[in-house]
């Protein structure tokens, strides 16, 4: 790899593009002083990526742009051109040549390009980090201190012979290497560490895994043995629900022959009071049992009533347990309670009913026979009556 060529274009003392043509070897510019032999070796600088404008022996970097002079005006645009021959593949691309291009215009903006290809600073870095041409492994000796060099101490010239022959970048990367290594170590002590604190905490962690996977596995168990029981429940308190409503249907039934029942006795009850009335025989006696008997009539309506509103209660409990059939186990019991208990105050009130139908056939059977002896009575009467005839018609004879 060698320099091939080098283009200027408004660069420092350069105002017009000035192409240089380098053959490999030892190239030497000759010139009078400030004919801008420096300015070349500076661009070499700029254009390899150099920042600094002190290195580059202006104030600010726009500097390296031509200020203009009496006879032209000032550039915009500071342009160089450095070709290098890569036919040796020295630098990691696939050409055989490598055009490195800057620019920077006034404005401040600047740009690099690589083989007419917009590119980073860093690329051109990069490019030449490998080849040892990058920033600061270039050696350029400037005007005059090239004695104080020579004058130097053996150390310094050493580490000057060093750069200019390229071994600085091993250094660079020997020293970077050893920083790696240096904190390989220490992540490797690190992990060191890390690996034994792991292995410390490993057998209670074992441990505690065990106990989750066990724990996990009897909570599934768990989880099945508690749907499976709260499906049986459902299904017991479905089954009662059904029977609940079976028993209050056959309440309700039995509840309707009853009234029919009632309605009956009260109908034979109407009629006895009729024939009673009819008849005129014990009335205040009749008139008497009939209240009693009304009232027993009256108490078994009243006690029906309450068993309409019972009914009606447990038909409302049993309407709310079949919305909440799963939590209402306890209310299915009490609602059971109150049919049970509606069912006893049933069968009390059908015991006062036999009672009062007991109490309604006395009543009849009494009236057949205050009815009877009446007939007897009147039967006696008409004998009587014949028998006085007789004996008044034998005593008028007896006189006559
Ligand atoms: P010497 O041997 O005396 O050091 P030289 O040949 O190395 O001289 P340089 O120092 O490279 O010459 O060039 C200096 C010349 O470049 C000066 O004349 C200076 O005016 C000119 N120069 C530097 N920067 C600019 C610029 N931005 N615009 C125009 N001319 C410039």
């Amino acid at each position: 790899m060698h320099l091939k060529s080098l283009v200027l274009k408004g660069f420092k003392s350069f105002a017009d593009r000035s192409a240089l043509t380098l053959e490999p070897g030892i190239t030497a510019v000759v010139g009078p002083n400030g004919s801008g032999k420096s300015n070349i070796s500076d661009a070499v600088l700029w254009v390899l990526g150099e920042r600094n404008a002190k290195h580059l022996r202006g104030q600010a970097m726009e500097d390296v742009i031509f200020a203009g002079s009496s006879a032209r005006r000032a550039a915009g645009l500071a342009e160089v051109d450095l070709v290098l021959d890569n036919s040796d593949g020295t630098l990691p691309v696939d050409y055989d040549e490598v055009a490195i291009t800057r620019r920077m215009y006034r404005s401040g903006e600047s740009e690099y390009l690589i083989n007419g290809t917009v590119a980073r600073r860093m690329d051109v870095l990069d490019i030449l980090h490998d080849s040892g041409l990058g920033t600061g492994t270039h050696s350029i000796i400037s005007q005059g201190s090239l004695d104080s060099i020579l004058q130097s101490k053996p150390e310094d010239r050493r580490a000057l012979i060093e750069e200019a022959a390229g071994t600085l970048k091993h250094k660079q990367r020997k020293a970077k290497s050893e920083r790696k290594l240096a904190q390989m170590d220490q992540h490797l002590a690190r992990v060191r560490d890390v690996t034994a604190e792991v292995e410390r905490q490993l057998k209670p962690l074992e441990r505690k895994a065990k106990r989750a996977r066990t724990y996990i596995g009897l909570s599934a168990e768990l989880s099945d043995l508690k749907l499976k029981l709260a499906v049986d429940d459902l299904r017991q308190l479905q089954e009662k629900h059904a029977a609940a409503t079976a028993r209050e249907e056959a309440v309700a039934a039995e509840l309707e022959a009853k009234r029919a029942e009632i309605s009956a006795a009260e109908a034979a009850v109407e009629t006895l009071q009729e024939k009673i009335r009819q008849e005129g025989a014990s009335a205040g006696e009749l008139t008497r049992q009939h209240r009693q008997a009304s009232g027993a009539v009256e108490r078994i309506e009243s006690a029906e009533l309450v068993m309409r509103e019972r009914k009606r209660a447990a038909t409302s409990r049993a309407g709310e347990l079949s919305v909440s059939l799963e939590a209402n186990a306890a209310r299915t019991k009490t609602a059971q309670a109150d049919l049970d208990a509606a069912n006893a105050q049933l069968a009390s009130v059908q015991a006062e009913r036999a009672q009062a139908e007991e109490k309604v056939s006395r009543l009849a059977a009494d009236h057949a026979d205050v009815t009877s002896r009446r007939a007897e009575t009147e039967k006696r009467a008409t004998e009587l009556g014949r028998a006085s005839r007789d004996l008044e018609s034998r005593i008028n004879s007896a006189r006559a």
